[in-house]
């Protein structure tokens, strides 16, 4: 599955014109085969290795990964902020240990009652950010 991600991944942002540059396949890379949310360091630390490639190249790719819709921002209640690639109707959230950051995907959503809100106040184009803290087993 993470194959069939990166590759819808890349002919999106092949589509919106952008180029693929070895440091932004190596990005998509590093964060299709992680398949957990990523900081940018973190990617910055993987793909390094594999490609010259600086932190300001991956917060660029990452705005470029959000404007296509290919990559989800998941912010950790510290503000810290990561990054996962995810494909076409795979919005997800998370549940996010407080301790040690351990982070589970919970495959649901329940804002379309918010949407509704927002639409009826004239907003359009609405998105959401939400995830869940708490306390994972091992941290107890
Ligand atoms: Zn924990
Ligand atoms: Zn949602």
């Amino acid at each position: 599955m993470p194959k069939k991600k990166l590759e819808d991944a890349l002919s999106s942002l092949k589509a919106l014109g952008h180029r693929l540059t070895a440091p932004r396949k190596a990005i998509l890379e590093v964060m299709a085969a992680e398949s957990r949310p990523l900081s940018v360091e973190d990617i910055h630390h993987y793909v390094e290795q594999q490609t010259p490639c600086d932190l300001a190249t991956v917060y660029r790719n990452m705005d470029a990964c959000l404007e296509a819709d290919i990559v989800q921002k998941c912010m950790l209640e510290n503000g810290k902020v990561l990054f996962e690639l995810v494909g076409e109707h795979d919005h997800h959230h998370h549940i996010i240990c407080r301790k040690c950051e351990r982070t589970d995907r919970i495959d649901l959503c329940l804002t379309e009652e918010m949407k509704t809100v927002a639409s009826s106040l004239g907003f359009t184009e609405v998105s959401h950010v939400l995830e869940l803290y708490g306390i994972c087993s091992a941290c107890k």
